[in-house]
């Protein structure tokens, strides 16, 4: 008697086996990230940033000399006033610990730079983590910060200020063409891994400037600074 219906009924298994599949397939790579990126935003428009996240952890690259912050520091009342801003204050002292920053976040930049290595770019991370106490210390010297105490995303661990590195020095002259598009080539890769440019701020444009918006967003508020 069924066997009169045969065709049909395998019509109708397979259509109802077909979506659960194609969702199964579609849906596989978010899946993976978003089971350990919880209150981050997915990367967008660049397949090789979501493979290389979903590849094995990037390292950390190893400390620069002191030097090189310490002639930033030294050299910076010669740039002119938008590369000044953005050389962070007292940025000798500055945290520089890729370990005191949010795992997760850690290992967006860490693919960030390496694409910017692809294209004739290092990278130097110039700080990451602020502690109250560097913050009550930049407020105490009458620093302009960019953000009040709980606010910052570097409080949380969830922002990071990097530097293009030339020839041993750090480069913030944004009249130079090179620097300029590594600048703006950095922003455009942080904003395909899901996180925010402070080049893209109406105010200040703080091109060094990275940030988890989302996750920096939850902690404030978990903070009671939200
Ligand atoms: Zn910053």
């Amino acid at each position: 008697m069924l066997w009169r219906y045969r065709w049909s009924l395998l019509a109708a298994a397979m259509l109802l086996g077909l979506p659960p599949l194609i969702v199964l397939l579609v849906r596989h790579d978010s899946v993976h990230l978003a089971s350990f990126e919880t209150g981050y935003t997915d990367p967008v428009g660049n397949p090789q940033i979501l493979e290389l996240l979903n590849g094995e952890r990037l390292v950390p690259p190893p400390a620069l000399p002191p030097e090189v912050f310490v002639i930033a520091e030294a050299e910076r009342q010669q740039l002119d006033r938008v590369a000044a801003e953005l050389v962070p204050d007292k940025i000798v002292s500055a945290d520089r610990r890729w370990d005191a920053i949010d795992p997760a976040f850690q290992q967006r930049v860490l693919v960030i730079y390496a694409l910017m290595k692809q294209r004739g770019y290092d990278m130097a991370l110039v700080e990451g983590y602020r502690s109250p106490a560097r913050q009550a210390e930049l407020a105490a010297a009458g620093k302009a910060t960019r953000a009040k105490a709980g606010q910052s995303c570097h409080q949380y661990g969830l922002a990071v200020d990097s530097a293009i590195l030339k020839d041993g020095k750090l480069q913030w002259n944004m009249n130079d063409d090179w620097v300029r598009e590594g600048y703006f080539l950095y922003g455009e890769l942080a904003e395909q891994a899901g996180l925010s440019w402070g080049g893209n701020w109406r105010s200040i444009k703080d091109y060094v400037h990275v940030e988890a918006k989302t996750a920096c967003r939850d902690a404030r508020r978990r903070a009671g600074h939200g």
